[in-house]
């Protein structure tokens, strides 16, 4: 079967959120008889804006994965009307695997069921919901200024950024070319289409290690090639992994190619490097799934906020106040240390009552046709040394 990867329906979201400007379009992924197929849904109460339309809120939320979706139930509570847009993975991270079993409340919960729960939760509670992706930020003064890719502009007296982490790739030029035709970053979203393949998992983090573990629904062998000899994941994910008949780690290796055919494009196998003798030898796969971490998704904001340990933005501590007084920030774009559900949901919690208290002190002015300046000079937020 001809694999439709999750980069290519990444790129049909993108466009279909712009085609569907101005319109309350939802894209990611649901369950459907034990699968994941991806949706996209118009809700009637934005049918009928235009493109170039200006939004105001008291509060902009830009993200919609654990972070976001509680900062908006905690801000909807505290009647700050927020709007929260969603940007191109709506849910987040978590619609991108299967069994969550380290939320509280559920001993098994699958992620992108628990994200759509989360997601009609702040609905319920009042936050508007968006469709969109944030392409520019002007934290420059108050009100804040986000445009959006259907062309809405939001202009918000106060921020939660909570645009949490994106998959890390290798870099290499083979990985690029096969990238979306048998290498991958999502087993969840790309894995059935490896019926009865061999398949290698490059990664030694909990990523990895589940990856590797879903992976074998439907690989014949999965290969899990890690350079070192000792694997991050949580113990319990390491005793399912050596356990499964299915799944063999390849200690000290590194990939150095992924190889395959042009024509069709598609992957016949790898290369890897031991990384104690250097010599070379080649795994024949035809799925390649990269599960090296994630880095913060700090595009938007890298340049005008404090960041540390690659790229994480700098909150206070025991807050998420950033460098710029007024904007928040929560969840995985912080958080180089505990990166869990759990944590990010409860920096949103944070984040939504902080924003709160600051526009109880410094007062709201969300009518930018009044054009009443509330500026308040950049730098004067968070101190934390690296
Ligand atoms: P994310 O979930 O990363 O969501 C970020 C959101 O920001 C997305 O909705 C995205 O669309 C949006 N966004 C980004 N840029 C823009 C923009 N420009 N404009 C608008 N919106 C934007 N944690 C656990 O606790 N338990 C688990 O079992 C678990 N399993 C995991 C399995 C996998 C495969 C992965 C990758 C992670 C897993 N994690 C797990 C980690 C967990 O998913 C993250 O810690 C958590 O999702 C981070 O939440 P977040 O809200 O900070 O951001
Ligand atoms: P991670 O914990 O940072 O692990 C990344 C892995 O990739 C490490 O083993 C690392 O090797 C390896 N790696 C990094 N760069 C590499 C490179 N250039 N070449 C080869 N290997 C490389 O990342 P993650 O597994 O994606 O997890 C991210 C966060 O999400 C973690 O906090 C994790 O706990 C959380 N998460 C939780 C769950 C869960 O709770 N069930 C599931 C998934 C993710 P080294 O070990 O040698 O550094």
């Amino acid at each position: 079967m001809r694999p439709f990867p999750r980069d290519f329906r990444i790129r049909a979201a993108r466009i279909f959120v712009r085609r569907n400007s101005g319109t309350r379009t939802r894209v990611g992924f649901k369950p459907v008889g034990g699968m994941y197929i991806s949706f996209a849904t118009n809700s009637d109460s934005q049918r009928g804006r235009h493109m170039a339309e200006t939004r105001k809120t008291k509060l902009l939320i830009i993200g919609s994965g654990p972070a976001g979706y509680t900062a908006g139930v905690y801000a909807s509570r505290a009647m700050l009307d927020p709007i929260l847009v969603q940007g191109i993975e709506p849910g987040g991270q978590l619609t991108t695997t299967t069994e969550v079993e380290n939320w509280p409340g559920d001993t098994e919960v699958q992620g992108p069921d628990l994200m759509v729960r989360m997601e009609a939760h702040a609905k319920a509670m009042g936050t508007e919901i968006i469709g969109d992706i944030i392409t520019d930020l002007d934290l420059s003064k108050r009100p804040f200024t986000a445009k959006g890719d259907s062309g809405t502009t939001y202009v918000a007296d106060a921020l939660v950024l909570a645009t949490g982490a994106r998959a890390k790739w290798l870099g290499l030029e083979s990985e690029e070319k096969f990238k979306g035709f048998g290498v991958s970053a999502c087993a969840t979203c790309d894995g059935f289409f490896y019926r009865g393949q061999e398949i290698v998992v490059i990664g030694g983090g909990n990523t990895a290690v589940e990856e590797a573990l879903f992976l074998t629904n439907f690989a014949s062998k999965v290969t899990l090639i890690h350079r070192r000899d000792e694997l991050r994941a949580e113990k319990i994910l390491i005793d399912r992994l050596m356990k499964n008949p299915k799944i063999e780690p390849l200690w000290f290796h590194e990939l150095t190619e992924v190889y395959g055919t042009d024509s069709p494009l598609g992957v016949e196998g790898v290369k890897v490097k031991n990384t104690k003798t250097g010599e070379i030898t080649d795994i024949a796969a035809k799925g390649v799934f990269v599960a090296i971490g994630h880095a913060p998704a700090n595009e938007l904001v890298k340049d005008v906020l404090e960041t540390h340990m690659g790229g994480y933005v700098v909150t206070k501590p025991d807050s998420t106040e950033t460098s710029i007084p007024g904007v928040f920030a929560a969840g995985d774009l912080t958080d180089h240390k505990y990166r869990q559900a759990v944590t990010s949901a409860g920096m949103g919690c944070m984040a939504a009552l902080e924003a709160e208290r600051f526009l109880a002190e410094v007062g709201d002015d969300v009518d930018i046709d009044g054009a009443k300046d509330t500026s308040l000079p950049l730098g004067t937020g968070a101190q934390v040394a690296e």
